[in-house]
């Protein structure tokens, strides 16, 4: 798929969620999501090393007279004329459904010789087809992998995507790459080089940046979900080719991405199979075959199996849409719809599924009461026959302030992502600011402080998750700028990103507390429209520089 429709679907798999849900947490990631997703392209994580002579380091220079290996991770010759090099990272971008069970996975990626891409190509540059030519330019080429001499990082996807405990035929990384991607000579060679590797599948890319996701929430990696449920949905993809109009079925799509993100049947598509699909299958797949594809995905399928759900439903398309490409390429706009339609509504339920969970309590500031017991004074809510508390002081006088700040801000709901973090809203949005209607017009504009209020302003923008070293050398995660740390997460990394991600979520740009700063009794945030600046007390500087930045 190409760059815009990586774009521009991943933004509207964003906004559908949004009118399905409201209000969640990964919104404001967007943008960035679909700009990462439309990148994945352009990633340098395979490099392929050209034979010259015999085999030597491709990474030194070895003087005027020898033949040099050359290793190179973009290619000119695979790029369209006049367009950037094409980065060789797209090889691991296909799921060769066509082939049937593979060798290293449960369905393989692309591979011309030992896959699909050497059958049945239709599509020719003087009587060759085009997968051919590809392979005969890297025939004395071959993957620099994990194991191999000279191995120096250089092509870090073969090490991420490799599952090779799955079928437990290799004892490691680099034993399952030697065996995937042959040496080359310096002239092509039966069983050698390029076109006889088997390049990682692209339901392998889902698979392992969903990990990272989950393992530390990192925002970056969900374009590389994004981008492979979307090229899962391309017919070529699946079936394992790079020629047969591939590039021109994708061409067609992107001129129509416009009009498609735009049709409001497209929508309502998208909207019917994610609210189908937007459930628990009692009997989740363990596998997946080429005849699967009437099965429902739900959101309790592994992401791999959403990805090579929707390939084996692409490579239906190439075989019954479109007779495997035998008669040339004629859009079938209905099935372009249909596929591409599947693959943002599970674009929405991976972003459902990856979006913060808190919990919440609605309350009646009205209903709010302080209440005594034993030498803590806690602000009570009464919600239905419950009585809950809301917060807990240590003075009479710092919960009667308090609950005059809850009132005053109109707070009715206080949100929890953990112990060490909270916030309250009113009406479900950042309280701080107000609709005044006045005599030469309504706007918004800030609720007055309140006389002895604590509060100074935070640099949403540059709001980070710092890492910082306790005294026993550990890492501790914290919330705060380039001087400053205002929520301290201790261990949990997951809880800071989570919480960094509301607080931009809402655009909370001022912090407040009740009690001492050292120890704050209770603290909220509210969003101030054009503020001064007003800096934290000492207490909150970052005594220690952060050793690095997250998020
Ligand atoms: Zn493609
Ligand atoms: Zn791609």
């Amino acid at each position: 798929m190409k760059a815009k429709s990586h774009r521009e679907f991943t933004k509207l798999a964003f906004d559908l969620l949004e009118n399905e849900i409201g209000n969640y947490s990964l919104f404001h990631c967007k943008e960035a999501v679909a700009e990462d997703c439309a990148n994945v392209d352009r990633q340098t994580d395979l490099e392929f090393v050209n034979v010259d002579g015999d085999l030597d380091n491709p990474h030194a220079d070895d003087g005027f007279f020898t033949d040099d290996d050359e290793a190179h991770k973009v290619e000119v010759a695979l790029s369209i004329t006049g367009q950037e090099p094409e980065s060789l990272t797209t090889f691991n971008h296909f799921i060769d459904i066509r082939k049937g069970g593979g060798i290293y996975d449960d369905f393989d990626g692309y591979s011309y010789n030992r896959g699909s891409g050497h059958k049945n190509q239709n599509e020719q540059i003087g009587g060759v087809g085009i997968d051919q030519l590809i392979h005969w330019w890297f025939n004395d080429e071959y993957v620099h992998v994990p194991g191999r001499k000279w191995y120096k990082d250089c092509s870090p996807s073969v090490a991420m995507y490799s599952f090779y405990w799955d079928k437990n035929n290799y004892s490691s990384v680099a034993e399952e790459a030697k065996s995937r991607f042959p040496l080359a000579k310096n002239t092509g060679q039966t069983g050698k080089g390029v076109p006889y590797s088997v390049f990682m599948p692209v339901d392998n890319m889902a698979r392992f940046w969903y990990w990272i996701f989950k393992r530390n929430r990192s925002v970056n990696a969900i374009g590389y979900i994004m981008h492979a449920l979307q090229d899962a949905s391309i017919p070529h993809h699946a079936a394992g080719c790079s020629g047969n109009w591939h590039q021109s079925y994708e061409t067609k799509l992107d001129e129509r991405t416009t009009s498609f993100v735009n049709d409001a049947s497209f929508k309502s598509q998208i909207r019917t199979y994610y609210n189908r699909w937007n459930g628990e299958d009692n009997n989740p797949p363990t596998s997946l075959s080429r005849n699967d594809f009437n099965k429902i995905p739900k959101i309790n399928w592994r992401v791999e199996w959403f990805v090579t759900w929707m390939a084996i439903n692409a490579y239906k398309s190439y075989h019954e849409v479109y007779n495997n490409f035998n008669n040339g390429l004629t859009i079938n706009n209905d099935n372009l719809m249909e596929l591409t339609a599947k693959s943002v509504a599970l674009c929405m339920l991976v972003i459902n599924d990856l979006s913060c969970k808190e919990s919440s309590m609605n309350f009646k500031p009205k209903s709010l009461r302080v209440v005594r017991r034993g030498n803590i004074w806690a602000i009570i809510a009464q919600v239905g026959s419950r009585q809950s508390s809301i917060a807990r002081f240590t003075s009479n006088s710092n919960a009667e302030f308090a609950l005059e700040l809850i009132k005053h801000y109109e707070m009715d709901k206080k949100c929890w992502i953990s112990k060490q973090f909270s916030y309250f809203l009113s009406h479900d949005k950042a309280p701080g600011a107000e609709i005044r209607i006045g005599p030469v017009g309504g706007g918004y504009r800030n609720k007055p402080f309140l006389p002895n209020e604590q509060y100074f302003t935070m640099d949403t923008n540059n709001l980070k998750v710092h890492t910082v070293q306790n005294t026993m050398n550990e890492n501790r995660y914290i919330i705060g700028d380039d001087d400053h740390h205002y929520f301290d997460f201790d261990k949990n990394l997951h809880d800071a990103l989570l919480a960094l991600e509301k607080i931009k979520y809402f655009k909370f740009n001022t912090f407040h507390w009740v009690g001492n700063s050292n120890n704050p009794e209770m603290v909220f945030m509210t969003r101030k429209i054009s503020m001064t600046r007003i800096n934290p007390p000492l207490n909150f500087l970052l005594r220690r520089r952060s050793v690095h930045v997250i998020g």
